[in-house]
């Protein structure tokens, strides 16, 4: 009897401390993951173009876009550092951030930090940028309704003083 409940309570210590490490792991994973970590729901693609992004952006689509749904949905890897020009859709974007961490701002806002689970709504015709942190990668998926009105118009690249938030930079209100 007694080396039953010996077992018994190694084996419920045994528990606690899976249950312990997979908390950490989720801690660490929030700061340290990178591109190559993601927790990749769909093939990586092809990589964005450097006319329209900074860094290394592997773009998917997921729904070609037709005339019954008008609806473009695909998924875009940011390798940390990456981020797309500035940009606005003509009938808005929905972003839902599937795995790391990264950055969204509408022109005139702060820079907004987005994480695995946030659900972002662009406005129409709103100039925007979004992409990865400095040092973790970002995983979304984005969903450009209505797109008989046209799906994305492309601008300049986000600055480097603007992407890292170097407000004392003398042409800091250029973006
Ligand atoms: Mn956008």
């Amino acid at each position: 009897m007694y080396s039953y409940i010996k077992t018994m309570v190694f084996f419920m210590g045994s528990l606690l401390l899976i249950a312990c490490n997979s908390d950490s792991e989720k801690k660490s994973e929030n700061i340290e993951i990178n591109h190559n970590e993601l927790d990749a729901i769909f093939p990586q693609g092809e990589k964005g173009s450097a006319a329209y992004f900074t860094g290394n952006a592997y773009n998917i689509g997921l729904v070609t876009v037709d005339s019954i749904f008008t609806t473009a949905v695909g998924n875009v890897y940011f390798e940390p550092g990456a981020r797309s020009n500035w940009h606005s859709h003509p009938s808005g974007q929905i972003l839902i951030i599937t795995d790391g961490v990264g950055y969204h701002q509408i022109e005139g806002q702060a820079i907004e930090t987005i994480k695995k689970g946030d659900v972002i709504q662009c406005p129409p015709n709103v100039r925007h940028w979004h992409g990865a942190s400095p040092k973790v990668g970002l995983q979304q998926l984005y969903i450009v309704p209505n797109t008989e009105k046209g799906i994305v118009d492309w601008q300049e690249p986000v600055r480097e003083n603007v992407y890292n938030k170097d407000f004392n930079e003398k042409d800091k209100n250029e973006n």
